[in-house]
């Protein structure tokens, strides 16, 4: 049976989380709270959602996005650079974005995340709460680190930041099979079943090790993120 923790700070969070071998937090629950969830029966969770995570601010040239955070608040907000309100708004549900929050979308990075792609092409800084106090992580540094302890706190997005992002799918409701996200020289891709990659190069798609999946096959996939690099914009 599922056993779940409430978390009164974020320093006691990461302290549970580190305490309690096979645990994981709970944010919106959408992941770990799922029929069929990745996460196992046995796993501890430690409810983070009654922290005081949530919201958008604007300071210093800088928009912070609280990591509890729903995706359908990032949708709406005039603050948000323009790209990752479009990325937020490919989790077709209301419900789902309702729920759904921007840290757990981004440290489950699934290989079809909406929000990853858009994120590490933003070139953002993550607030991050670690054993040892709160630090300031990029967010490749964050994201390269699988398997990661620390608690998300926030995201740091400049307020000027332009991009784009594309996704392609059978339909709005389907899973994507490639997410493309491009910013001020950095481009991103999702693709399902297979991995993200980002970099420099607009061809850094071709990193990924495809394979088939219900979205497509590893071909079909390929030749998807080369229409999307030749269509993402240059602008740097
Ligand atoms: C029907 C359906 C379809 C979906 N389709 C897609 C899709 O196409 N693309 C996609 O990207 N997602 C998809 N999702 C997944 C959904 O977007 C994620 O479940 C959601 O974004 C996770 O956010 P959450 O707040 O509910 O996280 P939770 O389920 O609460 O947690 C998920 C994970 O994130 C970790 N976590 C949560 N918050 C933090 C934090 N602040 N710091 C560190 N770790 C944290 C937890 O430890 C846990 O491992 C789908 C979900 C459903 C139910």
């Amino acid at each position: 049976m599922r056993r779940i923790i409430s978390a009164t700070s974020a320093e006691e969070a990461v302290k549970l989380r580190h305490e309690i071998e096979n645990s994981s937090y709970l944010a919106g629950g959408t992941e770990v709270m799922r029929l069929g969830s990745s996460i196992d029966e046995e796993c501890t969770l430690i409810d983070i959602s009654s922290l005081p995570l949530s919201g958008i601010t604007k300071e210093n040239g800088k928009i912070r996005i609280g990591a509890l955070t729903p995706l359908e608040d990032i949708r709406n907000s005039e603050l948000v650079p323009a790209f990752i309100r479009e990325a937020a708004s490919f989790a077709a549900s209301l419900q789902l974005r309702n729920a759904a929050t921007i840290g757990g979308n981004f440290a489950l990075r699934r290989s079809d995340s909406y929000m990853a792609a858009a994120l590490l092409a933003s070139g953002c800084t993550l607030r991050v709460m670690c054993t040892k106090g709160e630090k300031e992580k990029s967010v490749s540094e964050y994201f390269e680190k699988k398997g990661c302890r620390a608690l998300i706190l926030s995201f740091d997005i400049d307020e000027s930041r332009k991009g784009s992002v594309n996704r392609i799918g059978r339909s709005s409701h389907s899973h994507a099979a490639v997410i493309m996200a491009e910013s001020m020289g950095i481009w991103a891709y999702s693709v399902s079943g297979s991995g993200i990659a980002y970099g420099s190069d607009r061809n850094v798609y071709e990193s990924i090790d495809y394979h088939s999946d219900l979205t497509g096959s590893a071909e079909y996939k390929k030749y998807l993120a080369s229409v999307l690099a030749e269509e993402g914009s240059d602008d740097c």
